[in-house]
């Protein structure tokens, strides 16, 4: 016997109109590419994402058509990711730091048939042109953009059609080999859209003033574009103003609660704030996420702010929440010190992924915050495959192996250790490269620090720490090595420190140890 309910089903079509209904007098503001400020609300939104899905019918855009976009946070931005979805096509969202071969690549891959862009991207765009042969139309996102708009009529119907219909296409940046594509669907984003805004996810409501500082070309800004609209929270778009300066200037103009990030971003904040001797009135809690967040970090904004660090883990191939950093009732009774240093674990599954840690035969390894091993996942915001079925059938025996190295202890929360390929084995053992770097980055002389496996005679490799010191700061060798002291088992003493000017970051912001690997080399342990 089936259920007797309605079977309606779940289109991301749904959410603009559910925030234009109920929510259609809250704001929307955009810091422009130009730096003024736009203002409008849901209802607005809605609207002009309706003209959108007229013009892109009268450009020719079909269902399923791929139309991309090399874009940064913004009020356009948010009506294409809606006018395309809504009308049945899927949206491809370029990361415009990406190498401009890999970009080449990813758009013929796509098939992409319209680019709409900022026009801050006009050079690149320029040398798209020629290369992208499946493109017939490409729309500034100035002016031009909005007279396609105004030109059409804002009467459109959404059309129904299976949940399962293909809604966004993401690339994982390819640090090795070529980009893959992450197909999501209308119902995972939905569904992954209730989940994230859940309490015990980034608990988001009607309540919240939130600014994605993550931008919309990675991983739909973690997915807050559709989960603001699904609680009708007042979004605030910064475009490509990331700077310290900028940042903190928009979050007191439109009272921001909430925020969500990668930490790098947030170094450069939290060092301006520090230094202009700044506060913040409104901002509340950040989601820290997409690489591991330091120690020093949620110490620095939860501290010395008063603003609550939510640790998050997710990736390109789950859309991307996996787990998130709260509490449970039993935590109220431990003491500050045990909670920071819970919240340096990335945290419990959201309800609808399932996750565990195997060894290298696939065996399941125990929950004892000890044992670590290769993290899977599975669930309905996962990948089964990916676009075009590049790199053949991702999964094992069902399950997606996520090439992160984690414990998971009795409470659920997980701590990634490394990703696999960073792993530093020596004499048979392994090393936690973020371990060792959380240590580096809570010294009060380094602004940033990668610590890396290098070859060695006896143990196979060791970990040497390459390091940023902070502007105006000194700080020995000797001094870092002696910082560790007490904090990490003897044979985890990293053998080296070597000073750099600047660390390398992959197109979503994290260290890119590869590239690092790279310009090292040379080095020899001993010789330096
Ligand atoms: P890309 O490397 O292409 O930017 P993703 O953004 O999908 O790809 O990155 C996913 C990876 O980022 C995860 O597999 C994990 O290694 C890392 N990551 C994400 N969040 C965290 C976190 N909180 N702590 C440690 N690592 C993280």
């Amino acid at each position: 016997m089936l259920g007797l309910m309605m079977d309606m089903p779940l289109l991301v079509s749904q959410l603009i109109r559910h925030a234009d209904r109920h929510h259609g007098a809250t704001e929307i503001v955009s810091k422009t590419v130009e730096g003024t400020i736009h203002r409008y609300t849901y209802r607005d939104a809605h609207k002009r994402a309706r003209q959108l899905a007229n013009a892109l019918k009268r450009l020719g855009v079909g269902p399923q058509d791929r139309v991309a976009t090399l874009a940064w946070n913004g009020h356009r931005h948010f009506e294409i990711y809606y006018a395309v979805a809504g009308s049945g096509a899927v949206i491809h969202t370029i990361n415009p730091r990406l190498f401009p071969d890999q970009i080449n690549y990813i758009g013929n891959h796509a098939e992409d048939k319209v680019v709409f862009y900022d026009t801050t991207f006009a050079p690149l765009i320029d040398k798209l042109k020629s290369q992208l042969k499946s493109v017939k139309h490409w729309v500034p996102m100035n002016d031009e953009y909005d007279r396609l708009l105004d030109a059409q009529s804002d009467d459109f119907e959404w059309p129904s059609f299976d949940e399962n219909t293909a809604v966004c296409l993401c690339y994982t940046s390819g640090t090795t080999g070529n980009p893959k594509g992450a197909l999501y669907s209308h119902r995972s984003t939905i569904i992954h859209a209730y989940a994230s805004a859940l309490p015990d996810a980034i608990n988001l409501s009607a309540r919240d003033v939130i600014l994605p500082v993550v931008p919309m070309f990675h991983v739909n800004a973690w997915g807050l574009p559709y989960a603001c609209a699904l609680v009708g929270a007042k979004l605030v778009f910064p475009a490509q103003h990331l700077d310290g300066k900028s940042l903190h200037e928009l979050f007191e103009s439109e009272e921001v609660t909430m925020s969500a990030g990668v930490p790098t971003v947030w170094l450069g904040l939290l060092n301006y704030m520090k230094e202009k001797k700044l506060r913040f009135t409104t901002l509340k809690r950040v989601v820290i996420g997409g690489s591991a967040c330091p120690p020093a970090m949620i110490r620095a904004f939860q501290e010395e702010y008063g603003v609550e660090v939510l640790h998050a883990w997710g990736m390109t191939e789950m859309s991307p929440l996996g787990t998130v950093t709260t509490f449970k009732a039993k935590h109220r009774k431990w003491s500050a010190e045990e909670r920071t240093r819970l919240q340096n674990k990335q945290g419990r599954v959201l309800f609808g992924v399932d996750l565990r840690i195997v060894d290298e035969n696939g065996r399941d390894l125990p929950w004892d915050g000890k044992a670590f091993g290769d993290l899977q996942v599975r669930g309905p915001w996962v990948i089964k495959s990916y676009f075009k079925a590049e790199g053949g059938d991702p999964l094992k025996d069902g399950w997606f192996p996520t090439g992160d190295v984690c414990t998971i202890d009795a409470d659920g929360y997980i701590q990634v250790t490394d990703r696999s390929k960073d792993v530093i084995k020596s004499g048979g053992e392994w090393i936690s490269s973020i371990d060792l770097e959380n240590i580096a980055v809570a010294h009060p002389a380094i602004a940033e620090a990668a610590v890396i496996g290098v070859k060695h005679p006896k143990w196979d490799e060791r970990p040497i720490i390459v390091a940023v010191k902070k502007p105006g700061q000194e700080v020995s060798k000797d001094d870092l090595l002696r910082f560790y002291e007490g904090k990490i088992a003897k044979w985890w003493m990293p053998d080296d420190v070597v000073f750099v000017k600047e660390l390398p970051h992959t197109a979503t912001g994290k260290l890119s140890k590869l590239t690092l690997r790279q310009q090292m080399k040379d080095y020899k342990l001993g010789a330096g």
